[in-house]
């Protein structure tokens, strides 16, 4: 007896839609990719209850005539590709045929359509995928499609459908993704019949950012600066070091002008972030590469969210480096940003609490007015009241001359004697012997003392590794130590970056080890334990095999131990030094591990504890 039998045309179309129909989100997808295939310079998005009683998608881009508009809901009937050449270099957002007819299947589907300058439109109104009505339809030039009742007579789907919240939400989101990936589109969003959000047309992803996130997320973000790599370009924004969300909410990535996702470009993004990503967080990114379409197949997930790329190594390669440099590139900015000095003491308006002779005149004066009160150096009093030097010129604030002030570790900073001349940041005192209190122009400035250290000791111990390897110290008695196989098999593939790390290890036979020198900064007691500990973190959190990554990732692993302790009390040329280190590293706005380096404390936000602003 035969058991296959073929599945009635509906029935089948209902199964094929489930591939690319998930939810509501989906059906704004395709129908938002039509109208951007179709030229559209202006798309509504219209949604009533997360989209589940009706979606609504209208463009005024080059719609279609009657033959066409009946075709479009075909099966494979596409207007983008006509042979497997075409297949093999995809120009469009859409390619399979499959969108229109799948939604139309599974709801009640109304599409109306004109192309401009003709007579009259078409209208067709289809219903669980029988088309009931094709007449003439009186619309402007364009297209548009309205979807009731999704998934209406496919319970199955239904049921799977989350919260009208949820489905909005992720609506939204896709939305958005659109919406990002062409600024020069105008796009609106329409919720229950009242407009919710309207982008205008912009020229620049920039300006398209700001409308959807606001300004303030522009200032946690620096731009690419578009380069051409291999073939690979790479564009967008991303965030400072140090700038990152707590999921993959903000990492947006886009292959030729298509959101996708893609782990092996997660990698790479936190590949480029490296030290500047603390753990379990993800960057921000709007992020577009651009390759040449051969060189991409598009044609791999249902819903076109993943791509394959033909060398994706190189892919790899442009996003990592463009990560890495505009990383950097943000660095004079924020070093302005954080060491600018001190234009004033008190906002305008108000009286000085008192005034110190000006010992040093400052490097940069803004108004001779103020010059007097800025760049006294070491020597200018807290913000507390507190001198630093001599402790009793100058009485403390309160109303009993002789009660103790906050304490500001006053004993540690005793300033020298000659203060520099070129001093650009104004240290005001240290808090609980871990953050440096330091004054700018925005407002205060708090640093880790710990995880500026940790910055400075990474990349000065970098620059070692790579120029002549890190410096080594003997052991007084060699060890031996043996792993695990799987373990044994990565070290001796990693001899070399481990020498090169100033860690002298060698085979001493199945899965054992010899090691007789450390690097000379590391101290140590048991040797053998702790580098089993390390090449157990090295192993699991190294996907790169590169042995200056590696060397890279040991440095930040190890560094840690050597850096000041978060209360080891400094001394202030200690502190100084440390400051002006800081500023000179490549990344100084995070330590190896992505912890922030510094904050700051506008006045703005003082001013709005106090109370003085609203
Ligand atoms: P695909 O986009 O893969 O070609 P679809 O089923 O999404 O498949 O659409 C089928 C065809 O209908 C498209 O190739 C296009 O010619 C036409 N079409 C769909 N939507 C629009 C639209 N908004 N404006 C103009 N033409 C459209
Ligand atoms: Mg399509």
């Amino acid at each position: 007896m035969s058991r296959i039998k073929l599945l009635p045309e509906t029935l089948a179309s209902q199964v094929a839609a489930g591939e690319v129909v998930e939810r509501p989100a989906s059906v704004v997808k395709e129908l938002v990719e039509n109208s951007i295939d179709a030229g559209a310079r202006a798309i509504e998005v219209g949604i009533q209850r997360g989209g589940m009683s009706r979606i609504r998608v209208v463009d005024d881009g080059y719609g279609m005539d009657r033959d066409d508009a009946l075709l479009s809901l075909e099966r494979h009937a596409t207007s983008k590709i006509a042979s497997a050449a075409d297949l093999a270099a995809i120009n469009t957002l859409g390619f399979r045929g499959e969108a229109l007819p799948s939604i139309a299947s599974v709801s009640r589907f109304r599409l109306t359509t004109r192309e401009h300058g003709a007579v009259a439109g078409t209208e067709i109104l289809v219903n669980g995928g029988r088309i009931e009505t094709v007449r003439d339809g009186g619309e402007a030039p364009g297209t548009q499609i309205e979807v009731r009742s999704l998934f209406y007579n496919v319970p199955a789907r239904r049921k799977f459908l989350r919260s009208e919240t949820t489905e909005t939400r992720n609506i939204e989101h896709q939305f958005f993704l659109q919406a990002l990936a062409h600024p020069a589109i105008g796009f609106s969003l329409v919720r229950e019949d009242k407009i919710a959000l309207q982008l205008p047309i912009t020229t620049s992803l920039r300006d398209r950012i700001r409308d959807i996130y606001g300004a303030e997320l522009l200032g946690d973000l620096l731009e690419i600066s578009a380069r051409d790599r291999g073939g690979v370009q790479v564009r967008g924004w991303i965030g400072r070091a140090g700038v990152s969300r707590q999921t993959r909410s903000q990492q947006f990535v886009f292959v030729n002008g298509r959101a996708i996702e893609s782990g092996m470009l997660s990698t790479a993004l936190r590949e480029g972030y490296h030290t500047a990503l603390m753990r379990g967080q993800f960057p921000i990114t709007f992020l577009f590469v651009e390759v040449d379409p051969r060189e991409v197949d598009v044609n791999v997930h249902p819903a076109k969210r993943e791509v394959r790329f033909r060398d994706p190594a190189r892919v790899r390669e442009a996003v990592v480096e463009a990560v890495q440099r505009t990383l950097e590139s943000g660095r004079p900015d924020w070093q302005r940003r954080f060491s600018a000095p001190v234009p004033g003491t008190i906002s305008p308006g108000s009286e000085p609490v008192e005034r110190v002779p000006s010992r040093t005149p400052g490097e940069i004066t803004t108004a001779p007015s103020q010059a007097e009160t800025m760049g006294q150096d070491s020597a200018r009093p807290s913000s507390f009241g507190v001198p630093h030097q001599p402790a009793s010129s100058l009485p403390p604030l309160g109303d009993k001359g002789d009660s103790r002030p906050i304490e500001v570790n006053r004993s540690y900073l005793e300033p020298p004697a000659e203060p520099r001349r070129d001093q650009q940041f104004q240290i005001i005192g240290v808090l609980n012997r871990l953050y440096v209190l330091m004054e700018n122009s925005d407002g205060l400035v708090l640093v880790d003392q710990h995880a500026a250290h940790e910055r400075i000791l990474f990349e000065e111990l970098r620059r070692r590794m790579e120029e002549q390897g890190v410096p080594s110290q003997r052991m007084l008695l060699p060890q031996i130590f043996s792993l695990p196989p799987r373990d044994a098999e990565w070290v001796e593939h990693n001899v070399a970056t481990l020498q090169k790390m100033g860690i002298g290890i060698e085979s001493f036979g199945a899965n054992s080890f010899r090691v007789d020198s450390l690097p000379a900064f590391l101290e140590v007691a048991d040797a053998a334990g702790f580098l089993c500990k390390v090449i157990d973190e090295l192993k699991t959190t190294s996907h790169s095999s590169s042995p200056l990554r590696l060397g890279e990732d040991m440095i930040a692993k190890t560094v840690c131990r050597h850096a000041v302790k978060a209360n080891d009390p400094l001394r202030y040329p200690e502190i100084e030094k440390l400051i002006r280190d800081l500023l000179a590293c490549d990344l100084p706005y995070c330590c190896p591990h992505g912890r922030p380096t510094m904050i700051q404390i506008s006045h703005a936000e003082l001013e709005k504890k106090f109370g003085r602003k609203v």
